[in-house]
């Protein structure tokens, strides 16, 4: 199992993304989310990614649950007081009934000016990190500066970087400029799990090839990725092993994709659109319109609409 970075945490290259077994990609079955999650972990998986947004501490606490060996959890929040950082902290420590959260990150930082708009929130974790109620601080981001600036910081053990062989997602450049900051992040010691390597589905028609991109690019450690049914992971368990994936698997594969559905009660606030960190959502006689083309599936934008209009769906 790699190293993350200088972390000293082990784990398997295979990150359990949570996001798919939460509220915010229509998992509201605790017993059915924390099922499949069970199922990856004894499977051999280690680590897993969440966040404060996906409200699925208790789908993880569950599938956790006597399981014989230890896993390593990643999670996030917004906070930028130290207030809020505290809460979050405690929040997941209680809710996962952990006394030590090994990573746990700024969400969604997009360039060293947000990082210094966090700078309180961030300086609570370090603190913590003395403590030992974390092991290692650090960032998630879908943006070539976010990666930049978590590189050139000390204290930032580990980055969440979007990366996908299509630079799907990437908010402020290209694939070659997100890469190139991946390599400096890396050569600064940074640990490096990657995300979206599926561009939120866009790249799920070929997942052997997208997922052998993001893992095998120098630096990374691990990828997470999002699974919702055993298939999923028994898919991408192969991958990972460097295994055939039987042709079967894949044609039921592509008969679940998902796609973000927008409800007919949307009342045109537009609150969602001002939350979607890749432009996929405008409003069109008072009504969201999405595109598809560019929505990756981030779950987002569901968790601000005060209608529950938003939600992700398979399609077919
Ligand atoms: S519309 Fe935007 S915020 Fe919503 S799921 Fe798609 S990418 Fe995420
Ligand atoms: S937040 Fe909900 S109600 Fe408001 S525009 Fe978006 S989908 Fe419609």
């Amino acid at each position: 199992m790699p190293v993350l970075g200088q972390t000293g945490l082990n784990v398997s290259s295979l990150c359990f993304g949570t996001l798919a077994v939460s509220p915010l990609q229509g998992c509201n079955n605790i017993i059915e989310g924390s099922a499949v999650l069970r199922y990856g972990l004894e499977q051999g998986i280690n680590f897993l990614d969440t966040a404060e947004i996906y409200a699925n501490y208790e789908i993880i606490r569950r599938a956790m649950l006597g399981l014989n060996h230890h896993v390593v959890i990643a999670t996030k929040c917004y906070a930028y007081s130290q207030e809020q950082m505290q809460a979050s902290l405690e929040r997941a420590r209680q809710e996962l009934d952990r006394d030590v959260i090994e990573i746990f990150l700024l969400h969604e930082q997009e360039s060293m000016h947000t990082v210094r708009g966090h700078r309180e929130a961030l300086e609570y974790l370090l603190e913590a990190k003395q403590k030992g109620i974390v092991k290692a601080v650090g960032l998630s981001t879908h943006a070539v500066a976010g990666v930049r600036a978590g590189a050139a910081l000390a204290e930032i053990d580990v980055i969440h970087p979007i990366l996908n062989q299509a630079g799907l997602g990437i908010i402020d450049g290209t694939l070659p400029e997100m890469d190139d900051a991946v390599q400096l992040a890396h050569q600064m010691g940074k640990g490096i799990y990657a995300m979206k390597a599926l561009g939120g589905g866009h790249l799920s028609r070929d997942p052997v090839q997208a997922l052998n991109y993001a893992r095998q690019v120098p630096g990374v450690s691990a990828v997470a990725v999002g699974m919702s049914s055993r298939l999923e992971v028994d898919i991408n368990l192969r991958i990972f092993s460097g295994l055939e994936v039987p042709a079967q698997w894949l044609d039921r594969l592509q008969k679940e994709r998902r796609i973000l559905h927008a409800a007919d009660w949307c009342e045109g606030c537009g609150q969602c659109q001002d939350k979607c960190p890749q432009g996929a959502l405008r409003l069109e006689q008072e009504r969201i319109r999405v595109d598809q083309a560019k929505c990756v599936l981030c779950g987002y934008c569901g968790a601000v609409c005060p209608h529950f209009c938003l939600k992700i769906i398979r399609q077919g």
